[in-house]
């Protein structure tokens, strides 16, 4: 008699999660639990001591924006860590990827194969960890903003961050959304970049009629039974009773952007020149100096222009140069935010002008839900820098 085959639980439990141990080199194996010390061979090399006294040395290596690699650069990865390493690679919760090798020889020999091939070498203690990106106009149907183009021009003007060649005074991470869904990684980080329309969506009102009920029942319906009007998150979608007549109106002020009546109505429309994306800063996932804390918003609104996306890559250098400036060492931009104050924050950052902006609309000064584009804060931020 043969063996029932295994069912589609039987077999998904046999390949996820996979079992650690069946596919980790032989020399962390070894040393599996037993790391006793660490030493930095420059930014991006690792020494990782163990009380057996073996050491590995660990090579951290940027990714491509979205940590796409094609199947070619992960055969010429694979190759070098077959040669130099020892036949294992990790990819980092930054984005990038980790070769382990059993000696500085090799350590050294694969940061100068793999720079040839235009990947850098860093991402260690005080400095730029890495630029998470969600996959945006790759394959997404909500992207705002081309997050991995975003990336691609942040990651090349922020390379020095990365490799140390200019230090800064802690861990910087930066994740870059293409709308406000937050794939890259949230508001917990230290600067996030997000997608984000600049002004609200216009109404074609000759397809609106296909996404709400027929006219005599939408003349009896309550408001809350009607679809359009319940996706909305701040009430920005109203009925407007006229006689016997219903209209769906959008009313301009409550209005975030947020885009979620375009996804579920194609009578929405935004105009391409309100893509943009908004800033927001001083977030923390660890538990390290003042604790863990969302992202505030600096801008609401930036427009976003490629290739190279000047006017975000400078306001991003702005902020880093100026935390790097002006924190002590060991201090995350929150930790510097929380110390110094976001009023003596934006005076640093040379946006006094906008202050008082910020002072008199404080919910644009909150989190996430909250914050809201308006067109009219970038001129006065750019004038302010
Ligand atoms: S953040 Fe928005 S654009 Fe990016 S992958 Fe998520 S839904 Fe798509
Ligand atoms: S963009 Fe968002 S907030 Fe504005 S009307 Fe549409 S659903 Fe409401």
């Amino acid at each position: 008699m043969t063996a029932a085959a295994p069912s589609k639980a039987e077999r998904l439990q046999k390949v996820f999660p996979v079992d650690l141990e069946k596919f980790l080199p032989e020399a962390i194996l070894r040393n599996y639990g037993k790391w006793v010390d660490r030493k930095f061979h420059g930014n991006g090399i690792i020494e990782h001591v163990s009380a057996t006294g073996e050491r590995i040395f660990t090579v951290k290596v940027a990714l491509p924006p979205n940590a796409r690699l094609s199947a070619d650069t992960l055969d010429k990865f694979a190759d070098i860590a077959d040669k130099l390493g020892i036949g294992a690679l990790r990819v980092t919760m930054a984005g990038n990827i980790e070769f382990l090798t059993d000696s500085l020889e090799k350590a050294l020999k694969i940061k100068e194969e793999v720079e040839k091939l235009g990947f850098p070498v860093g991402g260690w203690g005080g400095a730029l960890w890495g630029i998470n990106s969600c996959t945006a106009y790759l394959t997404c149907t909500t992207a705002v903003v081309d997050s991995p183009s975003i990336s691609k021009a942040l990651g090349d003007a922020l390379k020095p961050y990365f490799t140390g060649e200019i230090p800064l005074p802690a861990k910087l991470r930066v994740f870059v959304s293409g709308c406000p869904a937050m794939c890259a990684g949230g508001t917990a980080i230290d600067i996030a970049i997000v997608g984000q329309w600049g002004a609200p969506p216009k109404i074609r009102e000759e397809v609106l009629p296909m996404c709400l009920p027929p006219p005599k029942a939408l003349a009896k319906l309550p408001e809350s039974q009607i679809f359009l009007v319940q996706v909305c998150p701040t009430g920005a979608l109203s009925l407007r009773r006229e006689g016997d007549k219903v209209k769906l109106v959008l009313i301009g002020e409550k209005c975030i952007n947020c885009a979620r009546c375009k996804e579920n109505c194609d009578a929405f429309d935004y105009d391409p020149e309100n893509v943009g994306v908004s800033i927001l800063v001083g977030g923390k996932m660890s538990n390290t100096g003042t604790g863990p804390r969302l992202g505030r918003v600096l801008i609401p609104w930036l427009p976003a222009n490629p290739p190279r996306y000047e006017e975000i890559v400078a306001v991003v250098k702005h902020i880093v140069e100026t935390w790097r400036q002006h924190a002590q060492p060991g201090e995350r931009l929150a930790d510097f935010i929380e110390r110094v104050g976001w009023t003596k924050f934006l005076d640093l950052l040379g946006f006094g002008k906008v202050r008082d902006y910020y002072q008199r609309v404080p919910e644009f000064a909150r989190t996430f839900l909250t914050y809201r584009s308006r067109g009219d804060v970038y001129p006065r931020l750019r004038d302010g820098i």
